[in-house]
């Protein structure tokens, strides 16, 4: 078994769509990024390539790549999941939180929860999604940023049953 960890921050700016997990959050802000600014599956993809030391998110789709630009996260997503079953692992659980000041994230967790598990073909019950605030402190409780971490636990994939 190896561990991941990831985290991502990303400014919030007016007029832009909030995506987190692959779901749109109504809300007046979003994400300013070259991509969608997922900022939950950013984190998501890096703790996958922290845990198979494959460097991280920048390394593999540089924002230098125009091929990468308004690109959905979970595309991204699917390319890591493909990158860890090459190496011969896959996913025991994922652990997500993400920390934002406002909307309220209680409402669409089960939304979240549901898109990451059929993007990473896992069960429901592996992937966790928490949400909470900074208490109004620093930029991104003043809802100037959102960010998000997560841990991954992976293990290799046992090819003798197979054989
Ligand atoms: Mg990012």
């Amino acid at each position: 078994m190896r561990i991941g960890t990831g985290w991502d921050l990303h400014r919030l700016k007016e007029g832009r769509r909030l995506m987190l997990g692959g779901i749109q959050i109504p809300f007046h802000s979003g994400e300013e990024a070259h991509s969608d600014g997922d900022v939950l599956i950013h984190a998501i993809i890096d703790a996958i390539l922290g845990a198979i030391s494959l460097g991280d998110i920048g390394t593999h789709f540089p924002p230098s790549n125009t091929q990468y630009k308004d690109i959905s996260s979970l595309i991204l997503l699917e390319k890591t999941v493909d990158l860890l079953t090459e190496s011969g692992y896959r996913i025991i659980n994922l652990d997500t939180t993400i920390i934002l000041q406002e909307p309220k994230l209680k409402p669409y967790i089960a939304a979240i929860r549901e898109k990451l598990a059929k993007a990473l073909t896992l069960d429901i019950d592996r992937i966790s999604v928490k949400a909470k605030t900074k208490e109004n402190v620093d930029a991104t409780g003043e809802g100037k940023a959102i960010e998000s971490m997560a841990s991954v636990l992976i293990e290799e994939i046992d090819n003798s049953v197979w054989v």
